[in-house]
């Protein structure tokens, strides 16, 4: 029999997680031989798909729900995906501009979006705080038939909107154009048990064997399955939280955002330009607890109950959210969302804080849209854990968990993993081209840096 290759890096996950890591390790490192293994017939079908999410670069300048420190962090990572597609002639296929804002609507909302305006306009130096008048001048519908008083923050020239997919083939068409190194691209491969291999890993798939030294999993929840058969993780567990959307007449012309209430650990919907429907705005996402961990793939349930675990502590966890009457109600209003009869008129109340004079009838549930977001249940700490979760267990083996914003995130979690696989492989990061090419400096900057 012949030998089997050994691989550097196999990566499984053919999503913007899997794909942003597949091309940083191709074209910041030395490392020759690298695979990505992904189980359908295309890379981003499932939440990378722009059908499956609400394209948008999270910058941290209109998302209330995050604080400075967590702005700051997104708004880095956000500008590697900036600075990595302006680098590339045909970056217009996935990168968009569109005006954003974020809306405060009554007197307290108001004197909130104030607040963050003074504490945040240092670091976001294109928010712009604007009034009733100006508002109507850039989103019409937003103002029209609206009684209460209403300010925003507004950005007005930047890039907003993403089409994750063809970010993700962009990745790979970039790892593969690195000359003098193996980097394969396995479709329609699906990834079975790993195990360990001597100091190697073995993970077996429908189409063979494939070893490896490193091995990083970026499959959505599944990632948390993989870590659980192999003993990691065993005090994570999974709550697959899907999101709906509404599709309205193009009422929009960009991103606008509501104030968020502290008391939901779930984003608040927003109202955002379709790349995918572009005679339509769409408005979510909902967030409902479904047990399945890909949407609208039933097979997934088995798969869902495994990764649940479900015992006492993740019944703290539930019933402790549900005995918050604010959580309560919104479990309650999304699981409605979902309902036939019912759910464009209940959601028509939500969506009118955005477009005050939408219609019912202009209301239409987006079938088959929106995907699902794996938040974390820890624990040991009795609560979810919001936000990106990586289990490293330093044996050369990683778990990637991505809820949003975790498609913003791609390129900074990728680096997370790259550091950590350079560290375990003692393989070299060709660091002047990553900042040059990521960050967004030059190599003269970066060497000043190193001497200071
Ligand atoms: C409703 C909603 C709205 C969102 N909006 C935004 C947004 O506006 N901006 C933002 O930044 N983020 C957003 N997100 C989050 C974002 O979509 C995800 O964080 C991101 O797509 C995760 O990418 P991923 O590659 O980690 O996972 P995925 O895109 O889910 O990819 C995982 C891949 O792993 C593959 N896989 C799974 N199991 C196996 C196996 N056994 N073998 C081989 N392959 C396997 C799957 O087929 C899939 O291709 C949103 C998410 C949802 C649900």
């Amino acid at each position: 029999m012949a030998k089997q290759a050994v691989y550097d890096v196999l990566i499984i996950g053919g999503g913007v997680s899997g794909t942003a890591l597949l091309y940083q390790l191709a074209r910041f490192t030395d490392l020759k031989r690298i695979a990505l293994l992904e189980k359908y017939s295309d890379v981003a079908t499932v939440n990378s798909h722009g059908r499956n999410n609400s394209q948008t670069l999270h910058c941290g300048d209109i998302e209330t729900n995050y604080s400075l420190d967590k702005a700051r962090e997104v708004q880095r990572t956000a500008r590697m995906l900036v600075n990595f597609s302006l680098g590339l002639p045909d970056h217009d296929q996935w990168l968009f501009k569109h005006s954003k804002m974020v809306i405060g609507v009554g007197e307290q909302e108001g004197q909130f979006l104030r607040q963050r305006y003074e504490t945040f306009s240092a670091d976001f130096p294109a928010m712009r705080f604007i009034l009733r008048d100006e508002i109507a001048g850039l989103e019409h519908h937003v103002i029209k038939g609206r009684k209460e008083a209403i300010n925003a923050i507004a950005i007005l020239n930047e890039y907003t909107t993403v089409n994750f997919a063809d970010l993700s083939k962009a990745f790979v068409q970039q790892a593969q154009a690195v000359k003098g190194k193996q980097v394969e691209l396995a479709l329609n491969t699906y990834a079975g048990k790993i195990s360990r291999a001597g100091k190697d890993f073995q993970v077996e798939t429908n189409k063979g064997c494939y070893r490896a030294r490193f091995v990083v999993v970026c499959a959505g929840g599944h990632s948390l399955l993989f870590a659980h058969q192999m003993g990691h993780g065993l005090n994570y567990s999974c709550l697959p939280m899907a999101g709906s959307f509404y599709y309205v007449p193009k009422l929009l012309q960009g991103k606008v955002y509501t104030v968020q209430n502290d008391k939901l650990p779930f984003a608040a919907i927003h109202g955002d330009p379709d790349i995918l429907v572009e005679d339509k705005s769409r408005l979510g996402p909902t967030a409902l607890m479904t047990p399945v961990l890909e949407r609208y793939n039933i097979k997934t349930l088995p798969e869902f109950l495994r990764v649940l675990r479900l015992d006492l502590d993740v019944m703290r966890v539930m019933w402790d959210l549900f005995k918050v009457r604010d959580i309560r109600n919104y479990i309650f209003k999304n699981m409605l969302f979902e309902v036939p009869l019912v759910r464009r008129r209940l959601f028509l109340q939500d969506a009118r804080k955005i477009i005050p004079d939408l219609q019912l009838k202009d209301l239409e549930f987006a079938s088959r849209v929106g995907g699902v977001r794996p938040v974390m249940i820890d624990k040991q700490a009795r609560k979810l854990h919001m936000g990106e979760a990586k289990i490293d267990t330093g044996e050369g083996i990683i778990f990637n968990m991505t809820p949003s914003p975790g498609a913003t995130s791609c390129l900074g979690n990728a680096e997370g993993d790259l550091r950590i696989i350079a560290d375990y492989l003692g393989c070299q990061i060709d660091e002047a081209a990553f900042a040059e090419i990521l960050l967004g400096e030059d190599r003269q900057s970066l060497s000043n840096k190193n001497i200071a």
